[in-house]
């Protein structure tokens, strides 16, 4: 399949990863937004959240599990932001589900 973050997933494409299990992997955003700017995505592949059959819900639970991790990794105590662009209209360019973490400074709310 002809997905950039399967091949990241599968080491052929290099990342700057933060975290990694059998599940999921974290790595820095290659155009970051903030200061701190990475993703966590699923290693299996889904199109976005809405492709998720409700057998395999629990990776969402867990993906936020490892955002709970990195964020005391690295003392993300003043605040972050957990984003998910899904289709056309959410900006969703890359279409393997993955959530943006980002933190850092202050953030726009509502953001454009
Ligand atoms: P989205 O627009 O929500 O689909 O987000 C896709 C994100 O993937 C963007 O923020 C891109 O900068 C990021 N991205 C694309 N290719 C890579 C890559 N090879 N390594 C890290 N991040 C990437």
């Amino acid at each position: 399949m002809d997905c950039i973050f399967c091949k990241i997933v599968k080491g052929e494409i290099p990342s700057k990863k933060i975290y990694e299990d059998e599940k999921v992997l974290a790595f820095y955003d290659v155009s970051p937004q903030a200061p701190v700017h990475f993703l966590v995505i699923p290693k299996e592949h889904f199109r976005n959240f809405r492709d998720i059959s409700s057998d395999k819900l629990e990776i969402i639970s867990h993906i936020f599990k490892v955002i709970q991790i990195i964020a005391e990794q690295l003392k993300l105590d003043d605040g972050l932001r957990i984003v998910n662009n899904y289709g056309k209209d959410g900006g969703q360019t890359v279409d393997h589900l993955h959530f943006h973490v980002l933190a850092g400074r202050s953030l726009n709310w509502p953001p454009g």
